[in-house]
């Protein structure tokens, strides 16, 4: 059964560490995340983009993916369904479909109208048990077509958000979606300090998880983000294994062209990935 990211992101900040979320593509990536975070012993958000649900045949084709293979995989970790930068019809489609958490990224709007949607939303989803994740401040690089400058969030702004009665509170510190650039300036931690100090109990969420150094994702933890996003990372990984299958021609070889055997190293590289990051994150044993 799918459960809403509230109980486990909280039980994460009081603990000092952070639940992944990861994105899904397909049922490889589904599978591949979700044994992972089973053997791991670890609490697993799935993240869904918008363009990701369109490419896999809309949101209740997604629901119903997961929750059979949470059943015929036998998960017993806690799992989040969760939308990723979601418009306000697109968070209203997850909710009506079965998602246990939301994300509306109402980043680009004025303030005011942020405001104004995202309360809404913590209505709708309150009533039916749902996580939700707001946004203040746009957060760099490309996220399915919206190009954000990689400003630092106002932390006011991230108060009022806060103050809503949203579940977690993703907010622009300096990072940047898909790979960093080599003259990245670093995560601005006395932008997350002064996040932390008005947001209090918010678990804050950490987006463009793919290439922060290990030290920077440490600190940005212990300064109050319990929640990760990674994406880019997976993509790069499985894209390199499948390279490395295909330039050694296993396909040509056998019935190593049989989509079963072509897919399973990507797969292993997905595994591997989210067992680094689960372990960076501090959230193995914590389901
Ligand atoms: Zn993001």
């Amino acid at each position: 059964m799918l459960v809403s990211a509230k109980e486990m992101l909280t039980k994460a900040k009081a603990g000092h560490y952070a639940v992944g979320q990861f994105n899904i593509n397909n049922l490889e990536w589904t599978k591949a995340i979700l044994l992972t975070a089973q053997e791991m012993n670890s609490p697993v958000i799935l993240g869904v983009s918008e363009g990701a649900g369109k490419y896999m045949c809309g949101y209740k084709t997604i629901v119903g993916m997961v929750e059979g293979m949470i059943e015929g995989l036998g998960i017993t970790v806690p799992v989040a369904l969760h939308l990723d930068h979601g418009s306000y019809e697109g968070a209203l489609a997850c909710i009506e479909a079965g998602f246990s958490s939301v994300m509306f990224d109402g980043s680009h709007y004025p303030i005011e109208e942020n405001i104004a949607k995202t309360t809404e939303l913590v209505k709708l989803t309150g009533e039916k048990g749902i996580s939700l994740e707001a946004e203040v401040g746009a957060i760099g690089g490309e996220e399915d077509g919206v190009v954000g400058t990689g400003e630092c969030a106002d932390p006011d702004e991230c108060k009022e958000i806060a103050d809503l009665g949203v579940t977690m509170l993703a907010a622009g510190i300096g990072n940047i979606h898909g790979k960093y650039p080599a003259n990245w300036a670093g995560l601005s931690f006395d932008t997350l300090a002064a996040i932390q100090e008005k947001t209090g109990t918010m678990p804050l969420v950490l987006h463009g998880g793919t290439g922060i150094p290990a030290d920077q994702i440490q600190k940005a933890i212990d300064l109050g983000v319990s929640k990760i996003n990674v994406n880019t990372e997976c993509q790069l990984a499985f894209a390199a294994a499948t390279r490395k299958y295909v330039e050694a021609g296993k396909d040509l070889e056998g019935k190593g062209f049989d989509p079963r055997k072509l897919l399973a190293p990507g797969v292993e590289a997905i595994k591997a990935t989210v067992r680094e990051k689960i372990e960076l994150f501090g959230s193995a044993n914590k389901a």
